[in-house]
């Protein structure tokens, strides 16, 4: 059994006595120092001057400067940049300012695991990985709740690291709903695993498999968009609230009868084998390499994909349905802002 830990077991002093430092002001950089910020913590903020995130730093009120300024001051730095440029951004601006005693901290352990950064052996390492996206980590705190956390600690010449790791989940809320203690290894191969496998992967490919099912088969795209799409958002809802058996127990009989004994025919043996593929090619490092290099030649197979999945039929249909329910115009914003 794995154990939980929760506000009792975190002491906020140990990082009230730190100076720390969020490097990124992102998606979970934001929600980090704010909620630190608002828990009575020393933070100050980098992003890339000028930026968009930068402005936003600045209109919250955190003090701010660039990623050597703010990792020079710092002694706990947290380094919530987009995963493919850490490497780069550490060797240039972090690991020059690191001083023994110092700790780094991640919220994803692709490149510890992956050894892209190696720190110096007299630095504390740690991970907090909230289970959940930043502007839930952010709404969630202001509500008086918490997204559940991962923490791991990699290297502690401090012998003081788990608590720090402790205090920091509890700083943004992460023990409000509860923390778990894990490896750098376990967090990044389940969540590279999970993400390929079932959540962006798997789901993508369910949805536009039976989309094009329908649509080839002479139904309207409209309707097939409702169906494999949009309908995907309440099934999930309630997988969320209570698992397989509140979704059995919320559709028709009709529809838990008939998922039931069809489910299985779309997973099938050979899909879970190509899962195993999957996983074995996160654990022994192939995934990683390509995606390495992937970056390193300018993403060039991730904008053939990504232009591919902007054309495909779900796409077009799915601009046009979503304009006539206005309350989702804000996610159609988001796209068009950073596409
Ligand atoms: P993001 O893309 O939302 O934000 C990254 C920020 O870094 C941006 O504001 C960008 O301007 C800034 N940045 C990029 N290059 C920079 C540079 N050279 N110098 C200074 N600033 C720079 O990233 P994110 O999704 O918040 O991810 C950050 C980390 O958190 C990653 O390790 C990721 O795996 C992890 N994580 C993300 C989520 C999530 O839901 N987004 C969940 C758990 C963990
Ligand atoms: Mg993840």
């Amino acid at each position: 059994m794995i154990n939980m830990y929760y506000d009792r077991d975190a002491d906020l002093a140990v990082l009230e006595a730190k100076k720390i430092a969020i490097l990124g002001y992102g998606s979970q950089g934001h929600a980090h120092a704010l909620n630190l910020n608002d828990s009575g913590m020393n933070v100050r903020v980098a992003d890339r001057k000028g930026s968009k995130a930068w402005e936003r730093a600045r209109k919250d009120g955190l003090e701010l400067g660039t990623v050597a300024e703010v990792s020079q001051w710092a002694d706990v730095i947290m380094v919530l940049l987009p995963d493919q440029y850490q490497k780069e951004v550490y060797d240039r601006e972090i690991a020059p300012h690191l001083k023994p005693g110092d700790t780094l901290a991640f919220a994803h352990g692709f490149n510890i695991h992956f050894k892209q950064i190696v720190p110096p052996d007299e630095v504390n390492v740690m991970m907090i990985a909230p289970k959940g996206p930043g502007h839930l980590v952010r709404r969630t705190y202001l509500d008086g709740k918490g997204v559940p956390c991962l923490f791991a600690v990699h290297q502690d010449p401090s012998g003081q690291t788990k608590a720090l790791a402790l205090a920091w989940t509890r700083g943004i809320g992460g023990t409000r709903a509860g923390a778990i203690e894990t490896t750098f290894k376990d967090e990044t191969e389940t969540d590279l695993f999970g993400e390929q496998a079932v959540l962006c992967g798997g789901s993508a490919e369910l949805i536009k498999a039976g989309f094009e099912t329908l649509v080839e088969a002479g139904y309207p795209p409209e309707l097939a968009y409702f169906e494999c799409l949009h309908e995907m958002k309440l099934i999930v809802d309630l997988y969320y609230e209570g698992g397989l058996s509140l979704m059995n127990y919320s559709v028709s009989d009709t529809a838990e009868y008939g998922g039931m004994t069809r489910g299985s025919r779309i997973i099938t043996d050979q899909t879970r084998a190509e899962m195993k593929r999957i996983l074995r090619d996160v654990q022994n490092g192939e995934f990683a390499k390509e995606w390495i290099k992937e970056n390193a030649d300018g993403q060039p197979e991730m904008k053939k994909l990504r232009a591919a999945t902007q054309a495909h039929g779900i796409e077009q249909v799915g601009v046009r349905l979503r304009k006539m329910m206005s309350w989702l115009n804000a996610g159609q914003a988001k796209i068009e802002v950073s596409g």
